[in-house]
């Protein structure tokens, strides 16, 4: 496993590898993150991931600062799976040149987690867009975890360069809550009433059928679970899958939320 720490190190042992596959994260690796890197390995010849907390895309100085770091046991992790490459780089190896065009996003996609967290996916498809640049990779595998995350960097990304995202499944504990490296800010009763609400909504969401007043019945359910949980749902929305429009139709739809459990900040999508 080559470690590379800035981009002449990047260039250099990149040279020659053809069907690269590309699996950036903020490293306190779980088992998301393993089966993204299992599934590069798989499809690509050789296997890259990134280990970068991307200040741009926090629109809180605090949550960045509290966002967990596991440098050594990640790579321990990766070693392991025997990955080809590590890119750890710095601020200034991502950031050294400024961009000629601001990256703003459409006023339809000012949904969801766009609406809450301004300049978050601003931040989000600005890295994505530099590191695509550097790394040039076939192939960017990335989480439905983060569906909107997955449905912007794929509309912005496959536009611009020739490198494909492949989306890969949520993975789950066994009692369905999605793994998290945020988890790791959970104490156990926060992490019991998280599992709980999962729980709670994968049920809801099975016995969603034709529903004629949907915005209504997610308004009384989000108070509901505000209550039962002692949380605070910023979203709990139904939207379309291919095209994230509000809808009330359950065919290719998700149910989307975000809530705050005492001060961290969880989403997920069923
Ligand atoms: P992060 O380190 O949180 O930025 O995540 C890096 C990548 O791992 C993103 O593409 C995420 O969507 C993905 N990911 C995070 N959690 C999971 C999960 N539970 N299952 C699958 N992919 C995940």
């Amino acid at each position: 496993m080559k470690i590379l720490l800035n981009n002449d190190d990047l260039n250099e042992a990149l040279n020659t590898v053809s069907n690269l596959g590309f699996v950036p994260t903020m490293g306190s690796l779980h088992k998301g993150h393993i089966s993204l890197i299992k599934k590069s390995k798989k499809k690509s010849k050789k296997t890259l991931v990134s280990i970068f907390i991307n200040p741009k895309q926090f629109n809180n100085k605090k949550d960045f600062q509290k966002y967990p770091r596991n440098k050594k046991k990640d790579l321990q992790i990766l070693k392991k799976l025997n990955v080809d490459f590590v890119y750890l780089p710095s601020k200034k190896s991502i950031y050294h040149l400024k961009r000629k065009k601001k990256i703003k996003l459409n006023k339809k996609d000012k949904i969801l987690c766009a609406k809450f967290r301004k300049g978050h996916f601003e931040g989000v498809i600005d890295v994505m867009d530099r590191l695509t640049n550097i790394i040039k990779p076939n192939n960017i595998f990335m989480g439905e975890k983060d569906f909107q995350q997955l449905f912007l960097v794929k509309n912005f990304i496959e536009k611009k360069y020739k490198s494909k995202i492949i989306s890969c499944k949520t993975i789950r504990k066994n009692n369905k809550l999605a793994l998290s490296s945020r988890n790791l800010l959970l104490k156990k009763d926060e992490l019991i009433r998280a599992e709980k609400l999962t729980h709670n909504l994968i049920s809801f969401k099975k016995k969603l059928n034709k529903i004629k007043d949907i915005t209504k019945l997610l308004n009384i359910k989000k108070n509901e679970l505000n209550k039962l949980y002692n949380i605070d749902i910023e979203y709990l929305e139904l939207r379309n899958m291919i095209n994230l429009k509000k809808t009330n139709k359950i065919k290719y739809s998700k149910l989307f939320i975000a809530y705050y459990l005492n001060k961290v900040r969880l989403i997920d999508n069923f």
